[in-house]
């Protein structure tokens, strides 16, 4: 077993359970999905081992490859990157989750494609919180509208938010921009069931933890830097 990335995940479960106390979140609270992007199998085998069963991969085509890899293990896949039309069969049939909706059309295809023996396929709406030109998501005054839109598609569960923030300095400055996204949550809460705030990364966990995140998504704390070159 690569015991770095073992020593790794303990590491990072146990500052998850030290903000869950700091910021008095549930015990247990907050999920962890392992980010293997860019990493083999034998990085998500390593994970797995130390009691990983949550992974998060942003391409398709080098996930469902490492999924075929690990079939034998009752892992949990979640797509976390977007996502083009072309490519939502794979999502549809080899994902538990899909992080990342953001367009009417994409969903259509999901829930058309989501095999019959699964159980619904779950998806978090991805938020644009920084109105940033360059990232993928709708806007915060959009959520609500684009959900109900979402609500006769039955093999879709809208589990609820995720966002990519910014990188910002300080952690006030962190919690300060993803106090939005807990009221945004609640706000859509009074209407719809949500249990899901996909937010917080290696860089900004803590804070996310503070505004209410159910799930971290954590790659470079556990694996290391990626490594782009040698997917
Ligand atoms: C890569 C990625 C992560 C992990 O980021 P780290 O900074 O390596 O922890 C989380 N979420 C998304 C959507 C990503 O693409």
């Amino acid at each position: 077993m690569d015991t770095s990335i073992q020593a790794a995940i303990g590491s990072i479960r146990q500052q998850i359970a030290k903000a869950e106390q700091e910021f008095e979140r549930g015990e247990g609270s907050v999920t962890l999905l392992a980010v293997s992007k860019t990493r083999p199998a034998e990085d998500i085998q390593a994970a797995f081992d130390a009691g990983q069963r949550c992974f998060g991969e942003n391409y398709v085509d080098e996930a469902v490859k490492k999924i075929d890899q690990l079939a034998h293990l009752p892992i949990e896949w979640h797509c976390i990157g977007p996502l083009q039309s072309n490519k939502t069969r794979h999502v549809a049939g080899r994902f538990d989750w899909f992080h990342a909706l953001d367009r009417l059309k994409i969903a259509e295809r999901l829930n058309t494609q989501r095999p019959a023996e699964l159980a619904p396929l779950n998806v978090c709406i991805q938020i644009n919180l920084d109105d940033e030109a360059s990232k993928s998501g709708i806007q915060p005054a959009d959520a609500e509208d684009f959900i109900a839109s979402l609500q006769h598609l039955e093999r879709l569960k809208v589990r609820g938010l995720m966002v990519i923030p910014k990188p910002r300095d300080t952690f006030e400055e962190q919690r300060a921009a993803l106090a939005q996204m807990r009221e945004l949550q609640q706000r859509l809460s009074a209407r719809f069931a949500l249990d899901t705030l996909s937010m917080g990364m290696t860089d900004d966990m803590r804070a996310a933890i503070a505004e209410g995140s159910t799930m971290v998504r954590v790659g470079t704390a556990i694996f290391g830097a990626r490594n782009y070159a040698t997917p």
